[in-house]
């Protein structure tokens, strides 16, 4: 374990494909603030704005009927939480992180919807800690009241068709769906107890999903 952590502010994002694959490029990277970023596709960086711009003033029914009646309170707000305690012990770990939307609801509680733009839906379970880091930043600010989450969920958008309009333009349509997600303090609770427990620990083993840390080894070993 290094004696000062490089980063201690833990991302809602990095607990998603990042605490579920190999735990020790999660560990690198915030202790000793190694990490590789891969290629983001620009298209969809470029759908996930257009989402956002058009639900921007809309209300909570236009996202789903099934939520309660309120309106957006804010978009891609940086927030960061109180230390995280484990055991009773604070630690040096913050989560922070900007949610997508940050909904007001009229009976006076909040919710979060993060959007996503999926080839495939029905990721509302591999989404949870992201969505729950949010619950709990929000309840636990290091600034400003707490607030209590209600709801949590994707805007997923997923390719439905492709039709072609001109000679030269083509139509893409989407299925917009609405993917609830579990609000459950008390799971995050031992989940974010988890992941800390594993940061104040030893170098993780490589796992066995990417090959790359053996490659660099027998690359390295080549005198070229
Ligand atoms: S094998 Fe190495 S490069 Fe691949 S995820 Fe694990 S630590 Fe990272």
């Amino acid at each position: 374990m290094p004696e000062q952590f490089a980063k201690t502010r833990i991302s809602p994002s990095d607990l998603t494909f990042g605490w579920s694959g190999c735990k020790r490029c999660f560990y690198m990277r915030y202790a000793y603030g190694v990490s590789h970023q891969g290629p983001f596709p620009g298209i969809v960086m470029s759908l996930s704005s257009r989402q956002e711009q058009w639900y921007k003033t809309k209300h909570s029914h236009d996202f789903s009927p099934t939520l309660p009646s309120g309106v957006v309170h804010s978009t891609g707000k940086m927030l960061e939480s109180t230390p995280i305690v484990v055991n009773g012990e604070v630690t040096p770990f913050t989560l922070g992180g900007k949610y997508d939307f940050l909904m007001a609801y009229d009976n006076g509680t909040y919710g979060v919807i993060d959007t996503k733009v999926v080839s495939q839906g029905g990721k509302a379970e591999f989404y949870w800690p992201q969505l729950a880091a949010y619950d709990y930043i929000l309840s636990n600010p290091k600034k400003d009241e707490p607030r209590k989450c209600e709801t949590l969920g994707l805007l997923v958008w997923e390719i439905a068709e492709a039709s072609q309009h001109s000679a030269d333009f083509y139509n893409v349509g989407f299925n917009a769906e609405y993917e609830p997600v579990e609000v459950n303090p008390k799971k995050f609770e031992g989940f974010i107890a988890e992941v800390v427990t594993l940061l104040s620990g030893d170098m993780p083993v490589a796992g066995e999903k990417c090959n790359n840390c053996e490659y660099f080894d027998k690359r390295t070993t080549l005198d070229l």
